[in-house]
C-alpha cells in the first residue's frame, strides 16, 4: 500500500486490522462487504491509497476499480443495481476513504436476507 492512515476504518480493514468479509482484491483495490447493506450483497470498493475524495485518488488506483465492480455485479447476478460514489458530507459520505458502492436493487416482493 502507498498510503494509509493509521486512524482510518477502511485502511484498518485494507491491513486486516479490522475484520471484513472480502471480495475481490488487486494490488491498488480492495473489496468487502458493506457492514450496513442496504441490500444483500452490498459491497465496497476502495483504492489502498488513503484519500478523502474521488479527484484527490492518483489515476494508476483508479484503473482496478470499474473490472472489479463489473465482477462483483457479475458475481451477485443482479438485474438491477447501483453504482455509487459519495464526496463530501452534504453528498452523503461518512466515511473518508474514497469508496464506491455496488447496490443490488432487489425488485418489489424479492426475497431479502
Ligand atoms: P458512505 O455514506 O460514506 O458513502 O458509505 C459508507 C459505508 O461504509 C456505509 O454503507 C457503511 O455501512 C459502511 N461501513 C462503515 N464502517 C464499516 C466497517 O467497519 N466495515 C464495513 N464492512 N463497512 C463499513
Ligand atoms: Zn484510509
Amino acid at each position: 500500500m502507498v498510503r494509509s492512515l493509521a486512524t482510518c476504518i477502511f485502511c484498518k480493514i485494507i491491513k486486516g486490522e479490522i475484520p471484513s468479509y472480502k471480495l475481490v482484491e488487486t494490488e491498488k483495490v480492495f473489496s468487502f462487504l458493506d457492514i450496513g447493506p442496504l441490500a444483500k450483497g452490498h459491497a465496497l470498493i476502495i483504492p489502498k491509497y488513503h484519500a478523502e475524495k474521488f479527484h484527490e485518488v492518483p489515476d494508476e488506483y483508479l484503473g482496478d476499480v470499474l473490472p472489479a465492480a463489473k465482477k462483483i455485479a457479475l458475481a451477485l447476478g443482479a438485474e438491477n443495481y447501483n453504482l455509487l460514489q459519495n464526496n463530501g458530507r452534504i453528498a452523503h459520505q461518512e466515511v473518508d476513504h474514497v469508496h464506491f458502492h455496488v447496490i443490488p436493487k432487489p425488485a418489489p416482493g424479492d426475497a431479502e436476507g
